[in-house]
């Protein structure tokens, strides 16, 4: 088994504010991510090796733009992405649920005991 099997894969584009160094005009560039998703479980047939590699595992995304051509039309230089990282890691969706279920029942509780405190009072 291999690691990309651990994933589940997709093209993305997402929008970055770049400056051109040759012109020093910022504007946004639709960039290409590759972004790869921890599936939710292993195939059947991941032996004890995979497991442990999956466990371990991260959702991530890889950009594949480096170089992108300026949309300045007196400039339409091209230059080097710069300031973005390659990889990025993701949050992963069943993770980022749970924390903000956890916010949610904690800000609820926060109200219902302060509605409890007026009521007293
Ligand atoms: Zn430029």
């Amino acid at each position: 088994m291999q690691e990309r099997d651990f994933y589940e894969e997709r093209p993305e584009t997402k929008t970055h504010m770049l400056m051109c160094p040759h012109c020093n005009q910022e504007n946004e560039y639709q960039l290409n991510w590759l972004t790869r998703r921890k599936k939710q479980r292993l195939p059947p047939n991941a032996d004890a090796k995979d497991r442990a590699q999956f466990e371990k595992a991260r959702s991530y995304m890889l950009r594949r733009d480096d170089v992108v051509g300026c949309k300045n039309i007196r400039c339409r230089k091209r230059f080097e992405v710069a300031g973005i990282q390659s990889v990025a890691f993701v949050q992963d969706v069943p993770n980022d649920s749970m924390e903000n279920r956890i916010a949610r029942l904690k800000a609820n509780f926060d109200r219902r005991a302060g509605e409890g405190t007026k009521r007293v009072n």
